[in-house]
């Protein structure tokens, strides 16, 4: 894909002179372990965003409960377009009327190790998984750590929007306690909640476990 097609979407539907969010463009894929980052964003309704570094973007997912460190809970995904790799710092709020307008925060980054295979169980990129509509990782984050699997269970084409289901895997880092209200997460990176950044408190110095 081209560096100018990679992001055609993102840049559609935002106007940068109004909206603090990176500009961004398609990074080159280094040897690094790929990096995750979930936001926390207050738009019209509250929500997750997950996104997974593949290809030099970052492949996004809408979670509504957002992650939980529960197998039995199964938490509701829709694609959202391919977002650059910038847009893992961002922080802070998107003007109303503006495409996303709201409030956003760094919930947890880390980075995660591919574990998606085909069905003969050879190891296969994890943006191809994504196409074929099944993806499996294990995170490596401030907040979430383990196994992880992104499923479609429904296609576009059946009448509506994309949905996938994102689930942990029962492994030992698996856990009853599920996710943390929204509205009381801090920022990995600066320590704020959202009412914090929505009010423009500056970030503190230090650590922010
Ligand atoms: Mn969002």
């Amino acid at each position: 894909m081209t560096a100018r097609r990679a992001l055609a979407r993102y840049h559609r539907r935002r106007d940068f002179s109004r909206t603090a969010e990176p500009e961004g463009r398609l990074a080159e894929v280094s040897g690094e372990r790929p990096s995750y980052v979930v936001q926390i964003h207050d738009a019209s309704s509250m929500h997750f965003d997950f996104r997974l570094e593949a290809d030099g973007v970052l492949k996004s997912f809408a979670v509504p409960k957002g992650p939980s460190n529960d197998p039995h809970d199964k938490r509701f995904a829709t694609p959202t377009e391919d977002h650059p790799l910038e847009y893992r710092d961002f922080e802070g709020t998107i003007p109303e009327g503006e495409y996303g307008g709201g409030t956003v925060i760094v919930w947890d980054r880390g980075t995660y190790r591919n574990a998606t295979s085909d069905r003969d169980g050879n190891e296969i990129p994890l943006a191809e998984g994504l196409e074929r509509g099944h993806a499996s990782f294990r995170l490596d984050g401030r907040k979430l750590h383990g196994g992880y699997s992104l499923t479609r269970i429904r296609d576009a084409d059946d009448g509506g929007k994309e949905a996938w289901l994102l689930v942990k895997h029962a492994d030992g880092h698996a856990s009853t306690t599920g996710t943390p209200d929204p509205r009381r997460a801090r920022s990995v990176r600066t320590g704020r909640t959202l009412h914090q950044v929505a009010a423009g408190v500056r970030p503190g110095r230090g650590d922010h476990p």
